[in-house]
């Protein structure tokens, strides 16, 4: 068996079970193990603490499998993902209002560096790791036989692959191909999914639960959805009787994708407007010309990639929410999210907190929102938590 044996004192992490076990807490070696390859995982005394998928080019040199003596392999991965799926029961088997959910959260199902999201007949997975890659074919055949659908797709563009020495990875992996677009029902709601184009594996199923709570906030209120993409948030708004809204993003085809799936909904183009056009600009003209709405909805792009562009990215956030807030009309709803991982909830809170008193309005949080339950966060691993969000009024 390949083995790395941990520095002195380094083992604290991985007691906890935390998966990542990073380069500079290594201080042996053996074996010579090839990308993904199991080894076992050592303290420095030569006590086993479980073993793990071997990095070689990545910061991040193991991702843990197990905390045992157990070794992975096929009956490892068949019962994660048994575990994973069945997991996820209630939001599958026999409910109609939804058929898009994410049935492996990496990390937080044991399962580092594997994504798989199922939409309706088809499975879409993301490898982004040289564990997970080494298993490929595993992890295939045990989705086809364990979850009914017709095919599985997939969605490894991801840059964080590079880390890990592998290059970008796109396709059919087993059954028929998907058809381009892939109805999705979600909480009532019908979408079209792109698999193969669409941002992600296709859809932002992480804001499922808080699209909802937009649309039992929406009725008879003028709506600005900013960073629409596809319409996610407007086709909620829509449904749940919002008097109009205007839909804002700098893509063209997620604009016209979010007008097909408006207009799937039997919702009339007279209670909508598409606007192709940057945010920090659209809301300043808005402010400019004395332009108010009754809900606002901000949920940008990730601002913060790394730990050094947090301030930079706070200065993003801070500058939206601000403007957001002097365009809200009295008793108006903010509904405000970061997805970036290393933006700390208080801070970000604190962040909305500030652009309130620059904006000069009084704002009250009546709810913290985060990702939905299909994207859970295991306990031992706080970072798989990076979708924050607040519900505020003014
Ligand atoms: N709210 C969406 C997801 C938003 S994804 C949902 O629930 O599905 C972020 C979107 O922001 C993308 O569609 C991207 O095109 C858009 N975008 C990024 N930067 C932008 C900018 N400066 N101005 C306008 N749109 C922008």
């Amino acid at each position: 068996m390949k083995q790395v044996i941990l520095k002195q004192g380094r083992e604290k992490s991985i007691l906890r079970k935390h998966p990542w076990v990073f380069s500079g807490a290594i201080q042996k070696v053996n074996g010579n193990p090839g990308p993904g390859e199991n080894v076992e995982v050592l303290t420095s005394g030569g006590h086993i603490l479980g073993h793990g998928a071997w990095s070689p080019q990545s910061q991040m040199s193991v991702r843990m499998w197990t905390y045992t003596d157990e070794i992975a392999g096929p009956e490892f991965f068949h019962r994660k993902i048994s575990q994973a799926v069945s997991s996820r029961s209630s939001f599958l088997s026999g409910n109609l209002t939804n058929n898009a959910v994410r049935i492996i959260h990496s990390e937080s199902d044991g399962l580092p560096g594997l994504t798989v999201d199922q939409y309706g007949d088809y499975l879409v997975c993301q490898f982004s790791s040289a564990g997970a890659e080494h298993w490929k074919d595993t992890v295939v055949a045990i989705l086809s036989e364990i979850v009914p659908c017709k095919g599985i797709f997939e969605r490894s563009d991801l840059s964080i692959r590079k880390k890990e020495g592998m290059i970008e990875s796109t396709g059919l992996l087993w059954g028929e191909e998907p058809p381009e677009f892939i109805e999705i029902v979600e909480d009532g709601r019908k979408y079209q999914v792109n698999i193969r184009a669409g941002h992600k594996t296709g859809f932002y199923l992480d804001q499922r639960d808080n699209r909802t709570l937009v649309g039992v906030s929406s009725k008879d209120r003028e709506v600005l959805d900013c960073f629409s993409y596809t319409g996610g948030f407007a086709v909620a708004a829509l449904a749940g009787g919002a008097r109009h809204v205007t839909l804002l993003d700098s893509s063209g085809p997620a604009l016209s994708q979010a007008e097909r799936n408006i207009s799937r909904n039997g919702i009339s183009d007279d209670r909508y407007i598409l606007m192709e056009a940057d945010v920090f600009q659209s809301l300043r003209k808005f402010r400019a010309e004395n332009r108010s709405f009754d809900l606002i909805i901000l949920d940008p792009p990730k601002f913060v990639e790394s730990r050094n562009q947090i301030d930079k990215g706070a200065r993003a956030y801070k500058d939206i929410n601000m403007i957001a807030l002097q365009i809200l009309r009295p008793g108006g709803l903010l509904f405000t999210f970061s997805c970036s991982g290393h933006m700390e909830d208080l801070l970000f809170q604190k962040i909305v907190a500030d652009a309130a008193l620059d904006a000069g309005r009084e704002l009250k949080i009546l709810k913290w929102l985060s990702q939905a339950p299909d994207h859970p966060v295991a306990a031992s691993f706080p970072e798989g938590k990076y979708l924050k969000g607040l519900m505020t009024i003014v």
